[in-house]
């Protein structure tokens, strides 16, 4: 199974780590009240490192996520945090 990983690519960033789940960074992200005011978002990647480009500016494909695309999405992440906690089925 392919997996992902996401990452800040804030210059600055002092959250090194690699998650296994999109979010905001917590590094990163400027919180006022607890609400984010400046959200930095984890950006997807390939496992070995590189920059995922499923989602292009410029793809044909058009302008928003699919339900069925978004519900892949939510499935893998629950397989991921399985597979990151348990080996078994
Ligand atoms: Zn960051």
């Amino acid at each position: 199974m392919t997996a992902y990983i996401y990452k800040c690519l804030e210059e600055n960033c002092k959250d090194k780590k690699d998650y296994r789940f999109r979010g905001l960074c917590r590094s990163c992200t400027e919180y006022i009240g607890g609400e984010p005011v400046v959200p930095i978002v984890r950006v997807k990647h390939n496992v070995n490192g590189t920059l995922f480009q499923a989602y292009n500016s410029t793809s044909t494909e058009g302008r928003a996520i699919t339900r069925k695309e978004k519900q892949a999405h939510m499935q893998a992440e629950n397989t991921d945090e399985k597979d990151a906690s348990s080996t078994k089925e």
